[in-house]
């Protein structure tokens, strides 16, 4: 563990995960192969969701810290481990895609759980929301707008929770989608800024449905 104060939060976030369900995402089993949009991807999903509270603890305790973490663009020096640029037109390279850091689904032993911890496009995404930043490229160039007050954060750590809730199985687009789910309900306002910055992000299942074809069951058995 790091001594800084992210990764104090980042352990913060096994807590939280491991009360709300109850148990620790991708605590059912173990596989013998990573299977996308699948429980499979859980175990990893469990360090992904620590540092999202890591980053939410960070808005929320350190208001002074800027969008830009004090300009240095560098979401990763604060929440520990690789580096992830914020999304800032001042910060290349920009844009996390999640189609490019997906957890590793080659070799044995199931998916990477380290996987979790710099999947920079879902970090980068939950920053934005903390924020209310809606960021784009256009021609090349990122742009972003908007810019809410530090309390405003609660309502996408409320969206964790909420889809904390729903068990320990659940893959990272799942979760997004329980996220979208709450936030919908409770906060309808919001849910166009979900929408767009799950879009940029590209949080979305495999369009071409890789995993059906995935020869490994289901946490029920079936291989649906
Ligand atoms: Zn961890």
């Amino acid at each position: 563990m790091q001594h800084r104060p992210g990764s104090l939060l980042h352990e913060l976030g096994h807590y939280v995960d491991n009360h709300h369900s109850p148990g620790l995402l991708g605590q059912e089993g173990s596989y013998a192969d990573c299977c996308m949009d699948r429980p499979h991807e859980a175990a990893a999903l469990a360090e992904s969701v620590g540092q999202m509270v890591a980053a939410y603890g960070l808005r929320r305790v350190y208001p002074s810290v800027s969008y830009t973490v004090n300009g240095a663009c560098n979401l990763g020096s604060l929440i520990g481990n690789m580096p992830h640029n914020v999304v800032d037109p001042a910060c290349y390279p920009g844009v996390a895609r999640f189609g490019d850091d997906r957890v590793d689904d080659t070799g044995p032993g199931g998916c990477n759980k380290s996987d979790g911890y710099h999947m920079d496009s879902v970090h980068q995404a939950f920053w934005e929301l903390l924020w209310g930043r809606s960021c784009g490229v256009v021609g090349g160039t990122t742009y972003c707008s908007g810019m809410r007050a530090p309390d405003y954060a609660d309502r996408w750590m409320e969206a964790l929770l909420s889809a904390l809730r729903m068990g320990n199985s659940q893959h990272i687009v799942q979760l997004w989608d329980n996220m979208e789910a709450f936030i919908a309900e409770a906060y309808p306002s919001d849910l166009a800024l979900m929408q767009h910055v799950r879009q940029l992000h590209e949080i979305e299942a495999l369009p071409h449905a890789e995993s059906a074809s995935c020869a490994c069951p289901q946490l029920d058995g079936t291989c649906g």
